[in-house]
């Protein structure tokens, strides 16, 4: 299975791409993960990503590209993947369809999950409390969400087009959207 997990920021796309990527055995790639990863050992990547990050903005495509590049030719990625924060520009879906088709596969689904905004500011703030994230207060998380629907929304319209687009409601407790993701992705023929 290639997957890809999108939404907006606080929709729980870290929770369920764990989930997801256990039921279908398959590397879970979090490029905000790698990202934090980077930062708290200080490397060279870490320290560049960091002054986006905490600004909410987008770590340049390139930079994004060559980390996502290396890790999926990495082994455990050969059966597949589900990435999760990656593709977020329009740059990195031409990025992300050249690494595929270059290993003669294709992308098998696009996840999207919808929360209604009111809950999204509720989490992120929730998350500032409990994980303390650098680029959780309310400052960034507006301008992540500006961010997201400038540069990231429009994405959405391409994977339907495509016809591999799935929208899942985000709602709810935890356990039921991962039921809803399960049900959703089980029907699919996998590559
Ligand atoms: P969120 O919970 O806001 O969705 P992530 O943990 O996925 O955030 O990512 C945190 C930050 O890492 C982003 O705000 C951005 O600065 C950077 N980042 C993650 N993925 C990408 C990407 N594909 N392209 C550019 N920057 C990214």
């Amino acid at each position: 299975m290639r997957l890809i997990l999108m939404g907006p920021p606080g929709a729980g796309k870290g929770t369920q791409a764990r989930f997801v990527a256990d039921h279908f055995g398959v590397p879970a790639i979090s490029t905000g993960d790698i990202f934090r990863a980077n930062v708290s050992q200080g490397t060279p990547l870490g320290v560049e990503a960091k002054r986006y990050m905490d600004a909410g903005e987008y770590v340049p495509d390139e930079v994004t590209n060559h980390m996502v590049r290396n890790r999926i030719d990495e082994e455990d990625a050969r059966p597949g993947f589900l990435l999760d924060g990656y593709p977020r520009t329009l740059a990195q879906v031409t990025e992300l369809d050249g690494m595929i088709g270059f290993t003669g596969h294709q992308l098998d689904a696009v996840v999207v999950l919808t929360v209604d905004p009111e809950e999204l500011v509720q989490r992120l703030l929730q998350r500032a409390q409990t994980d303390g994230r650098t680029d959780d207060t309310e400052d960034v998380i507006r301008r992540r969400q500006e961010v997201y629907s400038e540069q990231t929304e429009p994405l959405i319209g391409v994977y339907r087009d495509r016809g591999i687009l799935i929208e899942i409601d985000g709602m709810g407790e935890v356990d039921d959207v991962t039921a809803r993701i399960f049900a959703a992705l089980d029907a699919i023929p996998q590559s």
